[in-house]
């Protein structure tokens, strides 16, 4: 149909989306030199046009609205609309100086959200502040390291990060100053107890786990690794950016960790992908509390405040206190689930992993076997002889209308293929699901050359993945040259 054109390519001279009264006013002339040249590019097209073609955009996109979703390390959970709904209330709607006798309901929800998240990971308190998860990650380092600092332990420059941790942590490690140093993995994917050992020194700042890692296994000498950190004088860094598996059943807070950052917009579903706005809180143990970013939202007789915290404190790491909007989306979807069910998302999103996982494990090579958490590892399919790869088989899923699963992360494998399915999926899709997958592990014995050409039906074929990310034609005008 023509609508699968550009805008651009549908446009007719003179043709126009609006029309507007007779001016009443009298027109001045600019000066000239204030006048273009030519006319701006701009399609002209007509009302119905316009509407038909951000429709038509719309379609080409892939949410998890669309279609199955099982994006391994992000979570893409079902967003309930309420919390849309409760976020865009005109109550809401405020500026940041109002006198806080104006905005006392705002704060309660803020402060209530803090001690929900307290008590769901068992750190003492939380800063609702910093923006993202890779933020949360910097705050909580900058947290160690003025820990360190300010008891003259100046030799702490390194942070000890598994070789399958996500990327931002040894990142986030370098940005706050440190040297990140790599941990071994066993073959499991937990921490290798003797490579710490031979770590811990006085150098040694902390460690950044995240319990289960990132393979989906739980770390179960977690109490172990925390007393060692520690003995060592050192301290625990939790990345909950996916707290799903262990939410409402177990607290980093009680497994020995110090800092953790929470990604309100994985598990508390607000939606993400394309770059925010997110909220990565950063919690913390009860001697830290000191440390963590100014202002923060208190509780005083009943009356809440906000205050400037000078002393000891990090600094501001945001605009005023966070991403607001954020904040209400995860209140809204705490109490929408109550403390009574919290665990169910746990236990669901386990247990889909795992129906997953057995259900496949004949057509995909399965590295570490056990029950996994929330997510798993594949890497690529059994039967490799007719070289049919890890993105040849995710270009596939789109064919059949399925957002492949995150491919070649983590790094520990050659072909990795991490599959989260969360919690807010029904055995119906999860079993459409399976079939796709046999579906092509079959097509990549018999016709291997189908699954090598895919994906079929989507609107752009096989891209050169590098170029179509670092040079992305998005502009007409960058067509046409
Ligand atoms: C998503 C994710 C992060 C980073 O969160 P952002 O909000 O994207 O910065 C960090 N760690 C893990 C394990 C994640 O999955």
């Amino acid at each position: 149909m023509y609508y699968d054109k550009l805008i651009f390519e549908i446009s007719k001279e003179g043709r126009k989306g609006f029309s507007l009264p007779k001016s009443e006013f009298t027109s001045h002339k600019l000066e000239n030199e204030l006048l273009r040249k030519s006319d701006a590019l701009l399609p002209e097209v007509s009302e119905l046009d316009v509407v038909r073609h951000y429709t038509n955009v719309s379609f080409k996109n892939f949410g998890v609205e669309k279609g199955f979703y099982p994006l391994g390390s992000c979570t893409m959970k079902y967003n309930p609309k309420v919390n849309e709904d409760i976020a865009s209330m005109s109550e809401f709607n405020m500026h940041p100086y109002q006198p806080l006798e104006s905005v006392q309901g705002t704060l309660e929800i803020y402060y209530e959200t803090q001690k929900i998240l307290s008590e769901l990971s068992g750190l003492h308190t939380y800063s609702l502040n910093p923006y993202a998860g890779a933020h949360g990650e910097l705050v909580g380092l900058m947290i160690m390291k003025k820990y360190h600092m300010d008891r003259n332990d100046l030799l702490r420059t390194k942070v000890i990060v598994p070789d399958s941790a996500h990327g931002t942590n040894p990142a986030s490690a370098v940005v706050a100053g440190f040297e990140s140093i790599e941990v071994v993995s066993n073959s499991d994917g937990t921490v290798n107890i003797d490579s710490l050992k031979e770590l811990l020194s006085d150098e040694i700042a902390g460690i950044m786990l995240t319990n289960p890692n990132t393979i989906g296994m739980f770390e179960k000498d977690i109490l172990e690794i925390a007393k060692l950190v520690h003995d060592a004088g050192g301290l625990l860094y939790y990345d909950g950016a996916n707290l799903n598996p262990i939410l409402g059943l177990a607290r980093p807070g009680d497994m020995g960790f110090d800092i953790m950052h929470i990604n309100l917009h994985k598990t508390f579903s607000t939606p993400h992908g394309g770059g925010g706005p997110g909220s990565g809180p950063v919690g913390v143990v009860e001697h830290l509390v000191k440390y963590l970013p100014s202002p923060v939202v208190k509780k005083v007789d009943d009356k809440f405040i906000i205050e400037d915290t000078n002393d000891s404190t990090i600094g501001q790491v945001s605009h005023f206190y966070g991403n607001m909007g954020v904040v209400i989306k995860a209140y809204t979807y705490l109490l929408t689930v109550g403390k009574e069910n919290m665990g169910n998302i746990g236990r669901f999103s386990v247990l889909n992993a795992n129906y997953i996982k057995e259900s496949l494990k004949d057509d995909y090579l399965l590295p570490i076997k056990g029950i996994c958490k929330h997510e798993f590892v594949f890497d690529g399919l059994i039967d490799k002889s007719e070289h049919v790869t890890t993105l040849d088989v995710a270009k596939r899923l789109l064919d059949y209308d399925v957002h492949p699963p995150t491919v070649y992360f983590p790094l520990v494998f050659k072909e990795s293929l991490m599959i989260e399915p969360t919690e807010t999926e029904s055995k119906d899709t999860i079993d459409e699901f399976i079939k796709v997958m046999k579906i092509i592990a079959e097509e990549a014995r018999n016709t291997p050359d189908l699954v090598k050409g895919a994906p079929y039906n989507t609107v752009v074929k096989r891209l050169d993945e590098a170029t179509a990310a670092r040079k992305p034609l998005v502009k007409y005008r960058d067509l046409l040259e």
